[in-house]
């Protein structure tokens, strides 16, 4: 076990001291900041299996029985805030961040995609600040032992200039006397200004919808197709719709669980009362 103790500190240490020497380049370009980018969430992921190898080391693998595979980083992530676990207190943003972070880094390995500039900055510097916190706090470590103090201080000048931003997005909300703010799908920072269907920190443009299933507003990207969890069949080369039970084709974030249970509900009503219609038959 010290053998592994020693690689995944020091491996994420080591990823983490490369996003930084990428992201403290002047005049980073986009091949740049996806480094940085993929660094530093391999550097989280790492951080993320010590910290559960603390707790338990049968903790570090996706199944504790299993022990074959090791976690993947939301389920890590899941484990560590997980009160009967980890018992980490984050804050509420975070988890969010963190998956933003994660899929923008999954689709950075993945495929060529574009991404802007900005965007890839500000999810640096939300992966960045919340390393530091983690280091420091859940892994003990002290700044030295992660971090050279001059690039401390370049990066921090990039989170610092990011929260000057969102301090400066907040008092334009107040101040305009806006009601309806949503985290925004884009930056994932409350500064999503609903009646205008923009975010006023990162200026990310988004249609607000009805939702089919609930009524209430909702973001265009957080439409769901419920299509699948009604019941289709296969016929003559085509699906077609066998039981919609009364349900809408989609739902929103905040409805999709209530959907799934109505439709639930549903097919077991609906289940009961075609075995007592057979019964009947049988009399
Ligand atoms: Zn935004
Ligand atoms: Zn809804």
């Amino acid at each position: 076990m010290s053998k592994l103790k020693l690689d995944l500190i020091k491996n994420s240490i080591s990823y983490f001291r490369e996003a930084v020497a990428y992201a403290q380049r002047d005049g980073l370009d986009e091949t740049g900041w996806k480094f940085a980018i993929i660094n530093v969430v391999q550097a989280m992921e790492l951080a993320f299996k010590e910290k559960l190898r603390r707790i338990h080391p049968a903790l570090i693998y996706s199944s504790v029985d299993e022990r074959t595979d090791t976690v993947s980083l939301s389920k890590a992530l899941k484990r560590l805030v997980d009160p009967g676990i980890g018992g980490l207190v984050i804050a509420e943003k975070d988890p969010r961040k963190i998956e933003t972070a994660v899929k923008l880094r999954n689709e950075l390995t993945h495929f060529e995609c574009e991404h802007e500039h900005e965007h890839m900055e500000a999810k640096f510097a939300d992966i960045f600040s919340f390393m530091i916190f983690f280091y420091r706090e859940h892994l003990e470590l002290p700044a030295e032992e992660f971090i050279d103090y001059d690039a401390h201080q370049h990066i921090m000048g990039l989170v610092k200039a990011r929260a000057e931003l969102r301090t400066r997005a907040q008092s334009y909300i107040k101040a305009e006397g806006f009601i309806d703010i949503w985290i925004c799908s884009s930056c994932d920072e409350s500064t999503f200004v609903a009646q205008n269907g923009e975010c006023c920190l990162c200026h990310h443009k988004e249609a607000v919808l009805d939702c089919a299933s609930c009524g209430q507003e909702t973001l265009e990207s957080e439409v769901i197709d419920t299509s699948n969890f009604l019941d289709w069949d296969y016929n003559e080369g085509s699906m077609i719709l066998m039981e919609d039970f009364g349900m809408e084709m989609t739902a929103c974030q905040g409805c999709i669980e209530t959907f799934k249970s109505k439709v639930d509900e549903k097919r077991q009503a609906q289940y009961h009362e075609d075995m007592e219609r057979d019964a009947m038959a049988y009399r």
